[in-house]
């Protein structure tokens, strides 16, 4: 395993479309490896692809019980909204309030390609939105409705 570089938001790569995963071979789990290595030395909760410069649709989280692994998702539920605030590895110091669904659900692939589905509310619900927009090429602040002052 290896801790990658977090690009920053002015990186055109983070401004990009992610392609879905086609191969679920060790290229891949050497990716979801690396990723898991960089976001605990970040000390962050979720972290995209594209945030180590791989425009593939993979994104992670870990809320503490263990690293979530989630590649090609889909949404298939949002239910409600929720306000919170927001901050991102590729911008760091900045935190703003968003407002993201309350509920979501998504079908998406684990890494050896089988079908699952992962459901959240509050922080993980917010997390799974803010990790698939960056799939999308779009940064948390695009959605914020006010950012918080710098301490
Ligand atoms: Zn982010």
């Amino acid at each position: 395993m290896a801790i990658r570089n977090i690009l920053k938001e002015d990186q055109d790569i983070l401004h990009k479309v992610s392609r879905p995963v086609t191969e679920f071979n060790e290229r891949l789990w050497q990716l979801l490896d690396d990723m898991a290595e960089t976001l605990h030395n970040a000390d962050g909760v979720g972290l995209a692809a594209p945030q180590v410069g791989v425009l593939r649709r993979v994104f992670i989280m870990d809320f503490g019980d263990g690293v979530i692994e989630v590649i090609n998702p889909e949404y298939v539920e949002k239910k409600g909204t929720q306000e919170d605030v927001e901050g991102c590895l590729s911008c760091p110091g900045e935190y703003g309030i968003t407002k993201r669904p309350a509920y979501v659900k998504i079908k998406a692939q684990d890494r050896y390609g089988n079908e699952i589905f992962i459901d959240g509310e509050e922080l993980k619900a917010r997390c799974i939105c803010h990790e698939s927009d960056h799939l999308d090429g779009i940064i948390f602040k695009q959605h914020v409705i006010r950012m918080l002052e710098p301490d």
